[in-house]
């Protein structure tokens, strides 16, 4: 820990002269209006740094960068845009301890978790370089009197707005495709965790990345992202975080006719069978939740749990999360770290009452740890019904909701009792239920017998209020791409 503290300090030094600046047409620059916000962690609520505070003139700025550089980012040749992503790649991973160090910091996610989100960020630069050249190809449908084809060409400058709980991951996931489709950018980051995406526009800028390709300006939600959400040059929205600003956003882009890609919250269940493997289902199930603070959107923060099980598999399970070592988030050892912010703190500890009200069982945890930073104990609550507050609203904290069924038909009822419909996870050994239930879970992505394991070559998205469109594969270029088609006559 202290090895990693020393190391930390190292890396935030940089940042105590000019604080976070915005990175617009690749010169570093404070916020036009000259306002900046403070950057806090939420280990012991130190200011990190001063964070340019970014609103409609700096996105007006931005956007117009993107804009001007859009054409020759659009043409310039495949292999070049390829070489530069793969280098925007080799820098992440060249500066991975200081991008971890600093996320952890930041935003209280425990560093054994967070330690290769650097290394995912810039496999997503890897994956989507090597689709830059595919990027446009179409197809021939020729009919009798026409040679018909078809061809995909970037949309133009595009936003993307992404939240505080796994920021640096979730930029790369989002901007790399974009990149790799020919579209330039405008980020608006979390204003709760700025400062990893300040450090992966700096190396887009050391990797060659013309200059406005890839525009960074900092700011609220409802300042540089709504502003963000209403320009005109900006030709579409890829958005992540929760439901309602996902709505304000559709709203928001509705007069200039925005394009949405929306990832938002989730309510996600892991059902768990009396057939199942009960020790695997049991570390998925716990994986899930408690990993990255369970302040992760595939997160499974509902148990269902067969009756025939449930004493047994709530024992074991409270056993374990009992365990859980909550504590600073650089040391190694540490499982669950400080939530992100008192805001947040505020919302997850609330439901510790709404569960008693509800009339649930708060089996293990339900309190905080210690009175500085905002560290909560890992929650169990049990006993509860489908229709419970903390069974339907997304808690986005270590806290799970166990609920019993006794069938497969009032477990699917169950499942699908919720407005989200992110993933689903589901442990059985019958294969035929398993076929069975999960063509009929709502929800976009679902794993059997195995936690979330990201396959980037598959779609990634949710259903109902949980999102609108796909990421992964080819699934992202339909998205930052237009399809074209043009009639040849014969
Ligand atoms: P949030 O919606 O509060 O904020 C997300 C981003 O939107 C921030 O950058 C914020 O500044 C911006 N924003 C807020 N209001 C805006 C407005 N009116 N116009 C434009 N931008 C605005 O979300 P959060 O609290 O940062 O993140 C947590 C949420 O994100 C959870 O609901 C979680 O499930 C969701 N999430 C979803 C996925 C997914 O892939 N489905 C992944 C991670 C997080």
């Amino acid at each position: 820990l202290t090895d990693n503290i020393g190391k930390l300090n190292g890396y935030l030094a940089r940042f105590h002269d000019h604080g976070i600046q915005n990175l617009i047409a690749g010169e570093s620059r404070p916020a036009a209006s000259g306002a900046v916000f403070d950057t806090t962690s939420p280990v012991d609520e130190s200011v990190i740094c001063p964070v340019a505070r970014g609103g409609a003139e700096d996105i007006d700025a931005a956007a117009r960068a993107a804009a001007d550089a859009f054409p020759a980012w659009r043409d310039m040749a495949a292999a070049e845009r390829k070489a530069i992503l793969i280098r925007i790649a080799e820098g992440i991973e060249a500066r991975a301890e200081e991008i971890a160090l600093c996320e952890c910091w930041d935003t209280g996610q425990a560093l054994r978790f967070m330690s290769k989100a650097a290394l995912r960020g810039a496999a997503n630069f890897r994956f989507f370089a090597d689709k830059v050249a595919s990027a446009r190809d179409g197809q021939n449908l020729r009919s009798p009197t026409l040679m018909n084809v078809t061809t995909r060409v970037p949309l133009g400058p595009v936003g993307v707005i992404t939240p505080w709980n796994t920021p640096f991951m979730l930029s790369t996931w989002k901007i790399a495709p974009a990149l790799a489709a020919g579209c330039t950018v405008v980020h608006k980051p979390a204003e709760f965790s700025p400062l990893t995406a300040r450090i992966l526009a700096e190396i887009a800028h050391e990797a060659g990345l013309p200059d406005g390709v890839w525009n960074l300006v900092n700011g609220f939600g409802e300042d540089a992202g709504r502003a963000l959400t209403e320009h005109p040059a900006i030709k579409a929205i890829a958005f992540v975080g929760e439901s309602k600003t996902g709505s304000m956003i559709m709203k928001q882009g509705a007069d200039t006719l925005k394009r949405v890609h929306f990832e938002l919250g989730g309510k996600n269940p892991v059902v768990v069978f009396d057939d199942a493997d009960l020790d695997r289902a049991l570390d998925a199930a716990i994986f899930m939740i408690y990993s990255l603070n369970g302040e992760r959107c595939t997160s499974s923060s509902r148990l269902l749990v067969q009756d025939t099980i449930a004493d047994e598999f709530e024992a074991r399970l409270i056993e374990r999360v009992n365990r859980i070592k909550v504590g600073h988030p650089l040391d190694p050892a540490t499982e669950v770290g400080p939530l992100i912010h008192k805001v947040h703190f505020d919302k997850v500890t609330s439901y510790f009452d709404i569960a008693k009200t509800d009339g649930a069982t708060v089996a293990a945890g339900g309190e905080r740890v210690g009175d500085q930073g905002w560290f909560v104990r890992p929650t169990l609550f049990t006993g509860a019904t489908n229709e419970m507050t903390i069974a339907q609203e997304e808690i986005f904290g270590p806290v799970l909701t166990s609920i019993r069924f006794a069938s497969e038909a009032e477990a699917l009822e169950i499942t699908n009792d919720t407005q989200y419909g992110l993933t689903g996870y589901v442990w059985t050994n019958d294969l035929t239920r398993a076929l069975r239930f999960t063509d009929r879970l709502e929800a976009g992505m679902i794993w059997v017998n195995s936690e979330n394991v990201r396959h980037l070559p598959t779609p990634f998205g949710g259903v109902k209020a949980s999102g609108i469109g796909r990421d992964g594969g080819d699934w992202s270029f339909e998205f930052y791409m237009e399809q074209k088609h043009i009639g040849f006559a014969l």
